[in-house]
C-alpha cells in the first residue's frame, strides 16, 4: 500500500474545540503511523465568515497539540479549479440551473410532507421550457446550480462503521453553486480531495450523509474515490453537541488554563473508545491506541473533570529535562531536586510558580503563636550542610528528643515556618531545596 494522504479541513470561522481536535488528531496519527502526509486545508470559501486570525489560531493550536502539517491549502485560492470542475459538469449535463427561491422550495417541501412524500427536490427546473427560462433571465433572476444525481445505490466500506450503502434516489440533487456564484462546501471539497491526492477522508459522522453525494461527484469528475472513515462525535456530559460557541472547550482556553497538550490530545482521541483514557507522553505513543476500526460508534461524552485527573498524572510523571524549558519560561526552574520535590503536588504545571515562590521567599514563613521557643530550639538543632533527603529525618528526630514533641505538634509548626502552608510537598525533599540559610531565616 502506498503512503496515505489525509486532510483536516476546518472552516476558519472560530476557534477549534476538543471535538475538532479529535478529527485533526485522528488524521495526523493515521498519517504518522503509515508514513503518510497530513494536509491542513482551510475550507474558507465563505469569505464573509472566514477570518485570517482564526486560520492562524487553528495552525497555532494544532502546533501546540504536536501536529505539523506537511502542506497547507486554502480553498479561497483555488476558485479556478472549482470553476473548471463546474464547466466540466455542465458539459456532461450533470450540473443544471434552478431558479426556485428558498420560499418556493419550502412551500413545495411542506406540500410533499403533507402528502406523505419524502421532501426530495422534484427536479422541476429540468422541466422548464426555453421560454420560461428566457423569462427568468429577462427578469434578471440568476440560477443556482444543482448536481444531477444518478440515483443509485452508492456503497463504501467505512473505516469506522463498516459497509455502508446510500440510495441516492432518496436525496435531493445538491446545490453546488449559489446564485451569487459562490460555492457550497461539497464541490470544492471533492475537487480538492482529487487534486491533492487525498486517499483517506477521516471526519466526523455528521458527514456520513454527505458521502453518497460526494462519491457520485468523485466519479463524475473522474477522480479516484478515497476511503472514508467517520468517527463518532464528542458531546458534553448532558449530551449537548460541542460547537465553536462552547468557548470553554476550545483548545485555546484549555491551553491557557494550563493543561498539558498531551492531556488534551489523549482525551480528544481516546474518549469513548474501548481504550482506557490515559495521557500518553507524545503523539507517537498515543498513535497505536487510535485505530479507527476499534472506535465506538456511539456518541462519546466528554467530562471536563477528566482533564484534571489525567493532567495531574501526566505532570507527576514529567521528567525535569522535559519540563525544564517551560519551568524556565515561568521563571520557576529551580533545578531537578526542586522539580521532583514539588511535581506530585501540581494539578497543572503552571501551579509550580507557587512552590517556586515558597522556596525563594523567606517572607512566606508563618511562626505560629506560642511557638517561638520551639522554633528557636529547632534552629539551634539545625544540622550543618551538606543537606540531602535524610536531613529532615535527622533534624526532626533531634528536635523530638530535645522537646518531647511528636506527630503534628512536632511537624506542623516547622512546615508552617518553612513554607507558610499547612500542607504541600514532602518536607524531606523540600528542605534541601530551601537550604540552610533560608531555613534559619524562617525559623528566627
Ligand atoms: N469544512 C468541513 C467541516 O469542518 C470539512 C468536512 C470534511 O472533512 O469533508 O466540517
Amino acid at each position: 500500500m502506498t503512503a496515505p494522504t489525509v486532510r483536516f479541513a476546518p472552516s476558519p470561522t472560530g476557534l477549534i474545540h476538543i471535538g475538532n481536535a479529535r478529527t485533526a488528531l485522528l488524521n495526523a496519527l493515521f498519517a504518522l503511523t503509515r508514513g503518510g502526509a497530513f494536509i491542513l486545508r482551510y475550507d474558507d470559501t465563505d469569505l464573509e465568515r472566514s477570518k485570517r486570525e482564526y486560520a492562524d489560531a487553528i495552525a497555532e493550536d494544532l502546533a501546540w497539540l504536536g501536529i505539523t502539517p506537511n502542506r497547507v491549502e486554502r480553498q479561497s485560492e483555488r476558485i479556478e479549479a472549482y470553476e473548471a470542475a463546474v464547466a466540466k459538469l455542465k458539459a456532461m449535463g450533470r450540473l443544471y440551473p434552478a431558479w426556485e427561491s428558498p420560499d418556493e422550495l419550502e412551500r413545495r417541501r411542506r406540500r410533499q410532507m403533507a402528502r406523505g412524500l419524502p421532501p426530495v427536490y422534484d427536479r422541476a427546473a429540468l422541466k422548464l421550457t426555453p421560454e420560461e427560462i428566457a423569462k427568468f433571465e429577462a427578469e434578471g433572476r440568476r440560477p443556482h446550480w444543482r448536481f444531477k444525481l444518478e440515483g443509485r445505490t452508492v456503497s463504501w466500506d467505512d473505516g469506522v462503521r463498516g459497509p455502508q450503502t446510500v440510495d441516492t434516489t432518496s436525496l435531493s440533487d445538491p446545490v453546488l453553486v449559489r446564485a451569487d456564484g459562490s460555492f457550497l462546501y461539497t464541490l470544492p471539497s471533492v475537487v480538492d480531495d482529487i487534486d491533492m491526492g487525498v486517499t483517506d477522508v477521516i471526519r466526523g459522522e455528521d458527514h456520513v450523509t454527505n458521502t453518497g453525494v460526494q462519491i457520485e461527484l468523485f466519479e463524475a469528475l473522474g477522480g479516484p474515490v478515497p476511503r472514508f472513515a467517520h468517527h463518532n462525535l464528542l458531546a458534553t456530559t448532558t449530551g449537548e453537541a460541542l460547537s465553536k460557541r462552547l468557548g470553554s472547550l476550545s483548545i485555546r482556553s484549555l491551553r491557557e488554563a494550563g493543561y498539558e497538550a498531551m492531556t488534551v490530545a489523549s482525551i480528544a482521541v481516546l474518549i469513548g473508545s474501548s481504550e482506557e483514557v490515559h495521557a500518553y507522553p507524545d503523539l507517537a505513543s498515543l498513535a497505536p491506541h487510535a485505530e479507527l476500526a476499534g472506535m465506538s460508534r456511539s456518541t462519546a461524552k466528554f467530562d471536563p473533570h477528566e482533564l484534571d485527573t489525567i493532567n495531574a498524572r501526566l505532570v507527576h510523571a514529567l521528567a525535569w529535562e522535559d519540563a525544564r524549558a517551560r519551568l524556565a519560561a515561568l521563571d520557576a526552574d529551580l533545578g531537578p531536586a526542586f522539580w521532583s520535590a514539588v511535581r506530585d503536588n501540581l494539578a497543572k504545571l503552571p501551579d509550580v510558580v507557587e512552590w517556586a515562590g515558597v522556596v525563594r521567599d523567606d517572607g512566606v514563613a508563618v511562626r505560629a503563636d506560642g511557638e517561638a521557643e520551639f522554633l528557636a530550639e529547632a534552629l539551634r538543632l539545625l544540622p550543618e550542610e551538606p543537606w540531602d533527603e535524610t536531613t529532615w529525618g535527622t533534624w526532626t528526630k533531634a528536635i523530638q528528643t530535645a522537646t518531647g514533641r511528636k506527630g503534628k505538634a512536632l511537624f506542623l509548626p516547622l512546615r508552617l515556618a518553612l513554607t507558610g502552608r499547612d500542607h504541600g510537598p514532602e518536607m524531606k525533599r523540600l528542605l534541601p531545596v530551601i537550604g540552610r540559610r533560608a531555613t534559619s531565616a524562617r525559623l528566627s
